[in-house]
């Protein structure tokens, strides 16, 4: 008899984005002709910026001519030419970055969920409330127990390491989804202190990194002294480039970090994850890895910047929207996500169903990310700069 792993009856039943998108259908049912303006979802609307459209091209081509075919890639930990563009690009802000240390991947999502597996069942994973869901999950997943730091508007939505409480996995993302906020580097360093007192792995989910505008703002962990012996960088290009069709990321795991057996004994957490995804991943596509490099290419980087500037307009009116309604917000500036507080103490669905019933804009309730997200609300810079500023005027109508 097959049994099933019992550690996916403790997920919470509905995911939030099903959540929303039942509502959003239930409205369109009964209202067909209004049109529903999406400032939830997290998903980009520009399209591919032409270098990496480029590249893809050039690489697919080569797929079709007997001399340039590619089959699987030796490693799967993605082709020299892609990972010698990623630590180039670290290299620019003064951090280095060994090939060795990088692992190309599809996108962010997979391996936030799966580097769970390479820590122990008993791991005590530290999260902040609020949070991206996918830490949780996984870790309910992987059996680990899991516990979290407040990230309340006292502390501008950042959670910060309390000495007295212990843990083995930290997952820290800045700029954060859902809030927006952003992590100095006192900040992160005090993290990487804690971690490495507690022999702790913190994981660093720098999926926003490319909306960091402000230079004194760190936008790697790796910027941080100490942080090699204490973390993992996760990184995407789907905010940052408009891959989240395509389908590209990567993790960095330093050689130098390590993790402990029962009997003391310290193994390499780069070896551990290699062995992982030796057994279970075979790698990305070579076109996509080739419009990956176009990314990093001088024209690419010009281009994924307009897009990127293309957003943070849109950050902009949103933010200034909302402090002209004198509404307290958080984000959106150095982060496509603004975080604010919902008006007249409403639940976050509650005033999820008033701003779809009265204005039609859609946005995602707080309480979807946990506990603390309770009477906040998420919108991201991520639609038009037409729709933006249409739901902006809406909004303002309804709130003055
Ligand atoms: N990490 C965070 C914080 C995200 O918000 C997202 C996507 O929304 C991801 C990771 C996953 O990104 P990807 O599309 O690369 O899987």
């Amino acid at each position: 008899m097959a049994h099933v792993n019992e550690n996916f009856t403790k997920l919470k039943k509905n995911y939030l984005f099903i959540d929303i998108a039942k509502r959003i259908a239930a409205y369109k049912e009964k209202n067909p002709d209004k049109e529903i303006i999406r400032m939830g979802i997290g998903d980009v609307t520009l399209p591919l910026p032409p270098a990496v459209v480029e590249y893809m091209k050039r690489g697919a081509d080569e797929m079709g001519v007997k001399e340039t075919f590619r089959g699987y890639e030796d490693t799967g930990r993605g082709y020299d030419f892609l990972k010698q563009a990623i630590s180039d690009y670290y290299g620019k802000r003064g951090v280095k970055i060994p090939l060795d240390d990088i692992f190309v991947n599809d996108g962010a999502k997979s391996d936030t969920g799966n580097i769970t597996d390479i820590f122990s069942e008993d791991s005590v994973v530290l999260v902040s409330d609020p949070v991206y869901p996918v830490y949780v999950d996984s870790n309910i997943m992987g059996s680990k127990q899991i516990i979290y730091a407040d990230a309340t508007a006292e502390t501008g939505f950042k959670a910060m390491p309390n000495p007295s409480v212990n843990c083995d996995l930290i997952y820290l993302c800045s700029p954060n989804n859902p809030t927006g906020a952003v992590y100095t580097k006192e900040e992160l360093k005090a993290w990487v202190d804690y971690a490495n007192t507690k022999k702790a792995v913190i994981v660093f989910d720098a999926a926003y990194e490319a909306y960091v505008g402000n230079i004194n703002l760190p936008r790697s962990i790796f910027e941080i002294p100490g942080a090699k012996t204490c973390a993992i960088e996760m990184c995407s290009l789907s905010k940052t480039a408009g891959f989240t069709g395509l389908r590209c990321g990567y993790t960095i795991i330093p050689e130098e970090l390590k993790a402990y057996t029962s009997d003391g004994g310290k193994v390499s957490l780069r070896d551990t994850w290699t062995r992982r995804q030796g057994s279970k991943f075979n790698g990305v596509s070579y076109p996509v890895q080739c419009a990956a490099a176009g990314v990093f290419s001088p024209e690419g980087q010009v281009q994924v910047q307009a897009n990127i500037d293309y957003y943070m307009e849109n950050a902009k009116l949103i933010l200034s929207t909302l402090k002209s309604l004198k509404i307290p917000c958080t984000g959106g500036e150095n982060s496509p996500y603004i975080w604010f507080k919902t008006p007249a103490k409403m639940t976050g669905w509650d005033f999820f169903d008033y701003l779809l019933d009265n204005i039609q804009v859609v946005g995602t309730p707080g309480e979807g990310f946990g506990q603390n997200g309770a009477g906040w609300f998420r919108v991201t810079s991520f639609n038009t700069h037409e729709l933006t500023a249409e739901a902006m005027n809406r909004l303002k109508h309804l709130l003055n």
